[in-house]
Parts: structure tokens; sequence; C-alpha cells
């Protein structure tokens, strides 16, 4: 017996075909990409501003020379 998967989106809950591999049906993988690309921007943005000196800081830390 096989359970037939469904969309794990719980306003969404298609039958995902038999091999499919991912959770998400194609229609909700799409928008959740698209959101992901929409976020990548904002978390971009955020990075270059906070990430880029946190990063410098704790390269730093790693490769300080030993004293
Ligand atoms: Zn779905």
């Amino acid at each position: 017996m096989m359970e037939i998967s469904k969309c794990k989106n719980k306003k969404c809950q298609r039958p995902l075909p038999d091999s499919y591999k991912h959770k998400y049906c194609e229609n909700c993988r799409n928008e959740h990409v698209k959101r992901i690309k929409d976020a990548g921007k904002a978390v971009a943005g955020v990075v270059v501003l906070v990430g880029a000196p946190v990063l410098a800081f704790v390269t730093k830390g790693k490769i300080n020379p030993k004293k």
C-alpha cells in the first residue's frame, strides 16, 4: 500500500505524484522560490550592512596569529 503524499502546505494539500521528491507541490515551490528571492534581496542588503563587519571580525578571530 502506498500512501499518497500531499503538499505540505495546509492551504494547498494537492496530491503529489508518486516519484515526487519534494514536500511541496510545484505551485507552492514556485511561490516559495519567489518569496525566497524577494527575501534574498532584503537579506543581501542586511548582510552588506551588518554581515560584512561581523564576517570580518569572525575571520580575524580565526586567522589571528599565535601570540
Ligand atoms: Zn502545494
